[in-house]
């Protein structure tokens, strides 16, 4: 290969972010492309939270070539089906945002279709006996699909992990590979004079680490991107208004469920996210509707287990980096943007911003059409993440504090009051570019957040009405069969970790 394309990579961070950048390149450069240095500050720290997953950290595992019992082993990670939803539309209601498939479309019409028509007959519109992984969590069942074709395959699964584990885990994946790691807090950054690149950045103890490309991991104060380049951020919490979490870690459940719950309080909502040695909670609050005393008071209230640490607090600011790449600087992680963990996406764009990067690898020239096209599609994906958060807030039909006022009146995005508008004349999913979450979900959370649409698609009625009830009697039976078949969650776990 050409020098001229070697880089001399440096990760400004070692968070979650910084070694899954870490591992990722390395194993995927595997030390042609330059040496990979990672840089993290024992005295700042990580932030200690994020261990809620959607299902592509799976491919993410695979990529690096992770065995899952060991992964699962070494970061006291459980399963994770989806998330129960409580008292969003209203007090005492629930549903469940489900990984995986709903139901299975007939002909050329889709699932929903058929429950819509089978609705307007007998008015029954409850999506969750047709998911497995619905029927399985209300259950605490688990278990890894094993075939490719069959109802078990119907099935996603993501995973709660410890993200200090994970974190640890990745760091001995990388270093094996000779990512050079460097502990020390850097104080100073030095720029080319002539086109403002990063040239190196300076450590307290003076060393100096200099690179051609640099990754800022450093978290939500992005030394590089914001206060070195100063990119500027697109402020979205007219629409997202939770700007602050006080989160706990409380004793392992007895049962430990496979799934994420996001129960809804007054000014915000609180995650339950049940690892094998601990459960994490938080509760994500509006400050300008609740005090902070107030939020810690309910969190500690609604724990389902003795706590074990006293409450942190953390405060954000909900949008992105204006510009998640500039000049020979890409923002990865926190440092790129904040969406809060309402549907665990922060480490999906993690991973989904380390495959964009590594698609168009810079030269040593940094061509500048490779930094707009990763602006571009980190943009779409962040926006699109954006409109699906405000679906839950936006859909509730609470009215029993200011804070769900605001949400159910606030004025939206265009983008999902199309998306909206159309689910609600004739039940169409219409989904548009950069959208992670697919139909299955938009139906889950859209149906789940009480979003009935006005008729249905008319071409279901090319199908009989009673093959219609046959079909989807024949989809309830197989799944409730399949989940009788599995074991519960918790010996599952025990099994793989030998317990
Ligand atoms: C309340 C809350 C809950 C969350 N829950 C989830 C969830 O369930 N699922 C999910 O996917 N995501 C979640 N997230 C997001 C998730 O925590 C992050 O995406 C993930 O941890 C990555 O963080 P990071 O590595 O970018 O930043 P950090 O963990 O903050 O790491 C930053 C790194 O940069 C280093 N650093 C910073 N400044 C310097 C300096 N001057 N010198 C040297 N080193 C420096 C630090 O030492 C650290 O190593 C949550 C976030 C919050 C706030």
């Amino acid at each position: 290969m050409s020098d001229d394309n070697k880089q001399s990579i440096v990760i400004v961070g070692g968070g979650t972010a910084g070694w899954m950048a870490a591992a990722l390149i390395s194993a995927v450069t595997k030390g042609k492309l330059g040496q990979i240095h990672l840089i993290e500050s024992d005295e700042i720290g990580t932030i200690g939270v994020g261990e809620a997953t959607i299902p592509y950290i799976r491919d993410f595992n695979r990529m690096l070539g992770i065995d899952e019992t060991e992964f699962v082993r070494q970061t006291n990670a459980t399963f994770k089906l989806g998330i129960e939803f409580c008292n969003w539309v209203r007090h005492g209601h629930s549903y469940f945002h489900p990984f995986g498939q709903i139901g299975a479309s007939v002909g050329r019409s889709a699932f929903h279709q058929l429950l819509l028509k089978k609705a307007s007959i007998d008015g029954e519109m409850d999506f969750h006996p047709y998911s497995l992984c619905c029927v399985a969590a209300r259950t605490m069942k688990f278990a890894s699909p094993v075939s490719k074709k069959g109802v078990d395959s119907t099935l996603g699964y993501a995973y709660h992990f410890d993200a200090g584990l994970y974190a640890r885990f990745l760091r001995t994946y990388a270093e094996r590979l000779n990512v050079c790691r460097h502990e020390g807090k850097i104080v100073n950054v030095d720029r080319i004079a002539e086109n403002g690149f990063v040239r190196s950045v300076v450590l307290q103890s003076g060393d100096v680490i200099n690179g051609t490309f640099f990754i800022d991991c450093s978290g939500l104060t992005g030394l590089l991107i914001d206060k070195t380049l100063k990119c500027g951020f697109d402020d979205w919490s007219s629409w997202l208004p939770c700007d602050r979490a006080v989160f706990a870690p409380s004793e392992k459940l007895l049962t430990v469920p496979p799934y994420t719950r996001s129960q809804a309080h007054q000014a915000g909502w609180q995650w339950r996210i049940p690892l094998q040695h601990r459960t994490g909670n938080g509760y994500v609050y509006a400050s300008n509707a609740v005090s902070d005393d107030e939020a810690i008071a309910t969190l500690l209230k609604n724990l389902n287990s003795p706590p074990l640490a006293d409450p942190r607090a953390i405060r954000f600011k909900t949008g992105r980096r204006k510009v998640f790449w500039s000049h020979n600087v890409v923002a990865i992680g926190l440092s790129a943007g904040f969406l809060e963990p309402l549907e665990s996406t922060s480490i999906h764009l993690i991973h989904s911003g380390l495959l964009k990067l590594l698609d168009l690898w810079p030269g040593r020239n940094m061509d500048p059409y490779l930094a707009e096209q990763y602006n571009q599609a980190m943009s779409a994906e962040f926006e699109a993440i954006r409109d699906f958060l405000i679906l839950h807030y936006k859909l509730t039909e609470r009215e029993d504090s200011d804070f769900w006022r605001f949400c159910k009146n606030m004025n939206i995005p265009n983008n999902l009051a199309y998306k909206i508008e159309h689910f609600l004349r004739s039940g169409r999913i219409i989904l548009t570019r950069g959208d992670l979450f697919q139909a299955p979900s938009w139906l889950a959370v859209m149906l789940g957040q009480g979003l009935i649409p006005e008729t249905y698609d008319p071409m279901v009625d090319v199908l009989d009405t009673d093959l219609i009830e046959g079909q989807l009697e024949a989809m309830r039976r197989e799944i409730k069969e399949a989940v009788a078949r599995m074991p519960i969650h918790q010996d599952y776990v025990n099994l793989i970790i030998g317990g």
